[in-house]
């Protein structure tokens, strides 16, 4: 199909100092939880958005000193560190790309686990976060060495092959950045004080970079133009206009977000597509050089008015390229319905900070494209005669059926309701979660493209009607239930009262059915993932009366990974929402029930005449198992495989089921057996004990 000519506009090559970007896509640093450890499959996932026609594509940020030391990112602390990332240079030029790397020292953000150096800061202060540590106040000596140590790495990077040097001024998080704002530097001396003198660092570390290696590589700066924390914090009408009108044409490239991390990367719960521009969007009347700004952006006619109203010059992206890889060559190749939008669930922030290989919702190759050879657009054509059943379409049937199709095999796809989607379409309902429908809408619209697969609604199989198929292999993906019983992570097994009062007892999918649930109504969250605080407010909405009563120290404490920890705090409390944290629900009577503190074992009670429990789901396997149990049925039949995926395996999240629906695509079920199911880098043993 050929290109729209409405977006050629994004096709324009742009100049970044002495080299050119091919076009305006730009993949802005993101980390992706593999940095050094695994650094072969983080080097073939860059070249694959190369690939998908990403003009820019950009490291996670880059430690330059072991005075900045973090675990989990990359490094160039000596020329040891440039073979390894020569090979993320090398997979970006393979496929026309540029490659950019995000030079960074992390001053008092840096815990320095690893090489035990006192952190370092503008002016002296405890550490980042709840680090028992304290970062020193840098003398004239620390500064001069850090401008040292700066321009060493971006000489080392250009060594690499990299064509793009940042100096890294983002996040809150790097000493540029310290030096700049005022609640980190309480200096007296030339680099305290005035806006000029705040700005000094930054000015004498850009010209630096430059004269180092500004012959070859352009220069981009990554600057936060606003914290978001009022007048004490950086504000775009302060230190972001100063710094903008100051250093305008010093760089080849401005590439501006808000900080720090929780505001730059808000979730789709939080924050519509675009809502970095009220914050950034005067850069560009402030600089004649190009200007890369971030926001969620998948739609291309949203990309082009941003063009064409002066926004930006380069669309930025983090999250959509990891959704979509290949979403330029979408754009290019005129295949708009395929782009593959990224949800903005933050799943891939979430695992990155479990410090190993990222994962996404809407990409379940992502970090497997090099460890199982997963392509992200390419799969590799069936090489058996199987017809195949999948039951159930929640994520995990839908994507199994859609990459089986890719591959060309026969596909029956059996929903026993009305409407596909399962868990994609009822939980997209909640507060909040719309734009996690995406996850249905294109795995839908993908299937229909597909004369190969055939779809089946309102059939709810049993052992028998999937013997009468003709399949030779099937799939059950029938989906997860939330436990009633109360059982889960505190409580091993089914609290007695909970069954003795089952009338007042609601799960997540009664109160989106609709269940009518009287007030007062007490949410108990011991899952600690989305549903319990999401369920709550849906209530909350409803005009409910609501508590929430967790064993953990915060409502959904698994979400400080996907950085939207905060923000629920802050939405429970603005609804009303009664929080008894650290506490278990120990009993249930008529109109009260019992809550005890996790600590001290005191116990109250409250009020409540409705408890929806949120502790643990349990896989709708019974069909699996009617069906094993008459194996000789099932060969009669001619089927020779039967395997569980999704939720029906283990539930989890979304993204855990669609990874399951897609492995079994490429793998139809396949034993795991004794091996490693996927390639790994070995560490070497290089000295002498
Ligand atoms: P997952 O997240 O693993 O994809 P979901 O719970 O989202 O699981 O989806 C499971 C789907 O399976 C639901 O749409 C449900 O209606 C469907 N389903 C469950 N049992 C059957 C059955 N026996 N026959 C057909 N569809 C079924
Ligand atoms: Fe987007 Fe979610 Fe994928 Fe992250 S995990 S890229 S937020 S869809």
């Amino acid at each position: 199909m050929a290109r729209d000519p409405r977006y050629d506009i994004l096709f324009e090559p742009v100049k970044i100092g002495p080299v050119t970007a091919r076009n305006r896509f730009y993949q802005v640093p993101h980390c992706n939880g593999m940095g050094r450890k695994h650094p072969t499959a983080m080097a073939v996932m860059r070249g694959v958005k190369a690939e998908g026609g990403w003009a820019v594509v950009c490291t996670e940020q880059c430690d330059i000193h072991v005075t900045s030391d973090t675990e989990r990112e990359i490094r160039l602390w000596d020329d040891r560190d440039i073979p390894y990332l020569a090979r993320v240079a090398d997979q970006v030029h393979k496929h026309g790309g540029l490659a950019g790397l995000e030079l960074t020292h992390m001053g008092y953000h840096a815990g320095n686990y690893i090489g035990r150096e006192v952190a370092m800061a503008p002016s002296g202060r405890p550490a980042y976060g709840n680090m028992p540590f304290h970062a020193r106040a840098m003398d004239k000596t620390d500064i001069a060495d850090y401008r040292r140590w700066h321009r060493a790495a971006a000489l080392r990077g250009k060594e690499a092959g990299f064509d793009i040097m940042y100096v890294y001024a983002g996040h809150s998080l790097s000493l540029p950045m310290h030096f700049l704002s005022q609640r980190h530097n309480t200096r007296t001396d030339e680099y305290g004080g005035s806006m000029e003198n705040r700005v000094r660092l930054l000015r004498e570390v850009i010209e630096d970079t430059k004269n180092a290696v500004g012959d070859t590589c352009g220069i981009a700066v990554r600057l936060a133009v606003n914290e978001l924390l009022g007048p004490g914090g950086i504000t775009p009408d302060k230190e972001g206009r100063a710094v903008i009108e100051m250093l305008g044409e010093l760089p080849d490239l401005w590439d501006v977000n808000v900080a720090d991390w929780e505001n730059d990367s808000e979730t789709s719960r939080f924050t519509e597509e675009g809502y970095q521009e009220e914050h950034t969007s005067f850069v560009k009347s402030l600089t004649s050089k190009p200007v890369v700004g971030v926001g969620r952006y998948t739609s291309p006619d949203k990309m082009v008015s941003l063009i064409k109203n002066g926004v930006l010059d380069m669309i930025g992206a983090a999250r959509p390229s990891i959704a979509d890889p290949f979403l330029p060559k979408k754009i290019e190749e005129g295949r708009i319905e395929d782009i593959r939008e990224c949800i903005g669930c933050n799943i891939c922030i979430g695992t990155a900070n479990q410090n190993t290989y990222m994962r996404c919702t809407q990409n379940p190759t992502q970090s497997e494209e090099w460890r199982r050879d997963w392509h992200p657009e390419v799969i590799p054509p069936k090489n058996t005669d199987d017809r195949i059943l999948i039951v159930g379409s929640g994520p995990a049937g839908l994507e199994a059926a859609r990459a089986l199709g890719q591959r060309g095999y026969d596909v029956m796809l059996a929903e026993a309701r009305h409407e596909l989607g399962g868990r994609a379409a009822w939980e997209s309902g909640l507060p909040g979660l719309s734009a996690w429908g995406r996850v249905k809408d294109w795995r839908i619209g993908q299937l229909h493209k597909l004369p190969n697969v055939e779809i089946f609604m309102d059939s709810e199989m049993t052992a028998e009607t999937v013997r009468e198929t003709g399949a030779s292999l099937v799939a059950l993906a029938t989906g997860a239930t939330w436990r009633r019983d109360g059982s889960g992570r505190y409580h091993d097994h089914a609290m007695q009262s909970a069954l003795k009062f089952a009338q007042k007892i609601f799960t997540p999918e009664d109160i989106v059915a609709g269940a009518d649930v009287e007030g007062p109504v007490v949410v108990f969250d011991d899952d600690h993932y989305y549903m319990g605080g999401v369920i709550a407010e849906a209530l909350a909405r409803a005009g409910r009366t609501v508590s929430i009563v967790t064993p953990s120290a915060s409502v959904s404490s698994w979400t400080a990974f996907t950085l939207e920890i905060g923000r629920i705090q802050a939405r429970m409390r603005e609804l009303g929402i009664a929080l008894h944290l650290d506490h278990t629900l120990t009993d249930i009577d008529m109109g009260e029930i019992e809550i005890t503190d996790i600590y001290s074992g005191r116990t109250e009670w409250i009020n409540c005449s409705s408890v929806v429990m949120v502790t643990g789901q349990n896989p709708n396997d019974a069909l699996y198992h009617e069906l094993m149990a008459d194996k000789a049925a099932n060969e009669a039949a001619g089927i020779r495989r039967i395997s569980r995926i999704g939720d029906c395996y283990g539930p989890g999240p979304i993204a855990a089921a669609v990874f399951g629906g897609h492995r079994y695509a490429r793998e139809l079920g396949d034993h795991v057996g004794d091996g490693v199911p996927f390639k790994r880098e070995i560490v070497e043993l290089v000295a002498e004990i």
